[in-house]
């Protein structure tokens, strides 16, 4: 039940344009949470300084 709640309040999409992401990358974001970036937006997220999981 509360995996199912976790999912809805993490969406699969970019955190930035919001979109369906295209080949995905992941980040952590400022707040340590983990995030997906698509191909386009990549770019965009490192001039924000996102953390790039390794
Ligand atoms: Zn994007």
């Amino acid at each position: 039940m509360f995996e199912q709640l976790k999912k809805l309040f993490k969406p699969k999409q970019c955190v930035i344009c919001k979109q369906k992401p295209q080949n995905p990358r992941k980040y952590y974001s400022d707040w340590g949470e983990e995030v997906l970036v698509c191909e386009k937006c990549v770019p965009y997220a490192e001039r924000r300084a996102l953390r790039k999981k390794v």
